[in-house]
């Protein structure tokens, strides 16, 4: 396995990946949700590029940026038993060298859920993930729906810019008691941890009571914030929305839905989903 830390020698070890190229963008502090795309990437390409970059232009001046865990000599070892080719490595520095003044902006699928609490995050996640495109060219690009907005963001954007590639949505990978994995996950006491649970488990019942027939976004969304509140230290949105493009349900739940929750448990930010899909046939 090759790293590369600038542009240049980036660039010179890609070259010489023929054939079809993954790649899995990450922060690093790599878990098996991370290790996951990584492994599929790998089954699916002749090659695996990862990237570990803590992208400054996605916190927001009051976020975790300067505390976000940085393990990379963990990081690497892992990337490299999960198969991955080649890791991109760079400081902020050669991401946004002086004079930098050029940003992606995917508007309205940026503006509700996590948009409306991080001001800038998707136009940052954006713009980082559009130069690393143009940097890797990949053929194929895996994230994760733990970050469902993300890859509903980025997917428009490939779109929108015509970019040759193929996003790849993987799902959710969750610790065996139901807590999505998460880089963040470190910093949770174990109290915390437990309160935490709260998450899963209350996306777990919206899910179960959907498939039973509930449709009604209202008493959904009561549901999630009684639990949520009783154990989180706050709040930020619990929300069903259309899973396509994000817009809100103005009667009954009748196509594709999103359900999604984030907010604070102690001083971590968490955030979590899951999708509501009408079987066919019944209660359609
Ligand atoms: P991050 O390092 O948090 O920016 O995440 C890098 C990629 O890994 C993103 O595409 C995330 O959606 C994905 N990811 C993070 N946690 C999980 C998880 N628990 N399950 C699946 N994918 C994940």
């Amino acid at each position: 396995m090759k790293t590369a830390s600038t542009v240049a020698a980036l660039r010179k070890a890609r070259a010489r990946l023929k054939g079809t190229l993954g790649f899995v963008p990450t922060m690093g502090a790599l878990h098996e949700g991370h290790l996951t795309l990584m492994r599929r990437s790998v089954r699916e390409n002749g090659h695996t590029v990862a990237s570990i970059f803590v992208n400054p232009r996605q916190f927001g001046p009051s976020e975790d940026l300067a505390k976000y865990p940085r393990t990379l000599k963990e990081d690497l070892k892992l990337c490299r038993e999960a198969g991955v080719d080649l890791v991109f490595t760079p400081d902020a520095d050669v991401m946004y060298p002086d004079g930098f003044d050029t940003f992606v902006e995917v508007e309205r699928l940026s503006r509700p859920l996590c948009g409306e609490f991080r001001p800038g995050h998707f136009r940052g996640v954006a713009t980082v993930v559009c130069k690393l495109f143009n940097i890797v060219q990949p053929s194929r690009a895996y994230f994760g729906q733990k970050d469902a907005q993300q890859v509903l963001v980025l997917a428009r954007m490939v779109e929108d810019l015509n970019m040759p590639l193929k996003v790849v949505t993987c799902p959710t990978v969750r610790e065996k008691d139901g807590l999505a994995m998460s880089s963040r996950n470190r910093y949770l006491s174990p109290s915390e941890r437990e309160r935490a649970l709260v998450i899963s488990r209350i996306l777990a019942e919206v899910k179960r009571q959907f498939d039973k027939g509930e449709r009604d976004v209202g008493h959904l969304v009561s549901i999630m914030e009684s639990a949520l509140g009783a154990e989180m230290d706050e709040v930020q949105y619990a929300e069903i929305r259309r899973l396509a493009d994000l817009t809100e349900f103005p009667g009954p739940i009748d196509a594709p839905a999103l359900a999604a929750v984030a907010g604070y448990v102690g001083t971590t930010r968490l955030i979590d989903n899951v999708t509501l899909t009408p079987s066919r046939g019944r209660n359609a």
